[in-house]
C-alpha cells in the first residue's frame, strides 16, 4: 500500500515541514514552496536547500511534492495575469527544481467566461512555453482533478485530457486526483459500482499510468454540487467505505495518498492530521 501523509506548513523554514510531517507520523508530505497567497518569494538560498536536504535524508519521509500557489491562473483570458501566471509558475518550477521535488501539483485554472476550450487552450500553451524555456527539467507537472467551483476547468477528465493532448512534452504531465473534488463534480466513488465506473473512465480518458498522487479528502458537500469544501475521514458524503476500497486497491498500492482536510485538534486536543492518518490506517 502506498505512502499516507498530509499537506505540511513551511512556516519558519521549508525543512520544517518535513519535522512536522515526522511528529505527525506521515510517511509522505506536500509543501507549498513559497507563501500561497502572495505572488512575490524570497528566492531560495543554498542554506535553505542544505537544511531541506539534510531534514528529508534524516525524517525519510518521501516522496515530498509541491503544490502551486493559489494565485496562479493559467487559464486567465487576462493578458496581465496570464502573463504573472506564467512568471509564477516557472519560478514554482525552478523552486521544486531546486529542491529535488518530482511533481508540482496544480490547479488547471478558471476560464473567467472565456469558455473551456479557450482556457484549456491557453493551459497547455502555457505549459508548453514554460518546457521550452527548459526550466525545472526534472519536475512533473500534475494537474489536479478540481471540484469545478465558478469557471474552474479540471471537473471533468476530459479536461486533463485535453491538456495533456496539447503538450508537447506530455511524459512531463501527470493528475493528481482530489477525493473531494471528484465528487463534488459528479463522480460518485461512493459506491462500489459508482466507484469501479470512475476508474474505469479515468483510464479510458486519461490514462491510469498518468496518475501519480491521490488527495485524500472527504467531502463536505453533496455529489454534483461542485461545491469544494473538505471534511475529515469517515465525516463526509464519502465515508468510511469509500476510503477502505481506495486504500485496498491494489492499482493504486505504490501511490502517495496526501491528506488536505481541515487542520486543528479535535475535542479530545489531539491533532487533526493524527486523527485522520490513524482511521485511514485502520482501514488498511
Ligand atoms: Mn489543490
Ligand atoms: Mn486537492
Ligand atoms: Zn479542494
Amino acid at each position: 500500500m502506498g505512502a499516507l501523509g498530509a499537506h505540511m506548513s513551511i512556516a519558519g523554514g521549508i525543512h520544517k515541514a518535513l519535522w512536522r510531517g515526522k511528529q505527525l507520523g506521515c510517511d509522505t508530505i506536500q509543501i507549498f514552496t513559497k507563501n500561497a497567497n502572495q505572488w512575490r518569494a524570497k528566492p531560495l538560498v543554498p542554506g535553505d536547500i542544505d537544511a531541506f536536504q539534510k531534514a528529508w535524508q534524516q525524517t525519510g519521509i518521501n516522496p515530498i511534492m509541491a503544490h502551486d500557489s493559489y494565485l496562479i491562473n493559467l487559464a486567465s483570458p487576462e493578458e496581465g495575469l496570464y502573463r504573472q501566471s506564467l512568471k509564477a509558475l516557472g519560478e514554482e518550477l525552478q523552486r521544486a527544481e531546486a529542491l529535488r521535488l518530482p511533481y508540482l501539483i496544480m490547479h488547471p485554472g478558471s476560464h473567467k467566461g472565456s469558455g473551456e476550450q479557450e482556457g484549456l487552450h491557453r493551459i497547455a500553451q502555457g505549459i508548453n512555453l514554460l518546457y521550452h524555456r527548459g526550466g525545472g527539467t526534472e519536475v512533473m507537472i500534475l494537474l489536479e482533478t478540481t471540484a469545478g467551483q465558478g469557471t474552474n476547468l479540471g471537473y471533468r477528465f476530459e479536461h486533463l485530457a485535453k491538456i495533456i493532448e496539447l503538450v508537447e512534452e506530455d511524459e512531463r504531465v501527470g493528475v493528481c486526483l482530489d477525493t473531494c473534488h471528484v465528487f463534488a463534480a459528479g463522480y460518485d466513488i461512493s459506491t462500489p459500482e459508482g466507484y469501479e465506473a470512475t476508474f474505469e473512465e479515468f483510464h479510458r480518458i486519461i490514462g491510469l499510468d498518468r496518475l501519480k498522487v491521490i488527495h485524500i479528502n472527504d467531502s463536505r458537500a453533496q455529489l454534483g454540487t461542485r461545491i469544494d469544501r473538505h471534511e475529515h475521514i469517515g465525516r463526509g458524503h464519502l465515508g468510511l467505505e469509500t476510503f477502505r476500497r481506495l486504500l485496498q486497491d491494489t492499482r493504486f498500492a505504490a501511490l502517495p495518498f496526501i491528506l488536505e482536510t481541515p487542520k486543528g485538534k479535535d475535542s479530545q486536543g489531539e491533532d487533526w492530521d493524527v486523527v485522520n492518518l490513524r482511521v485511514l490506517r485502520e482501514l488498511l
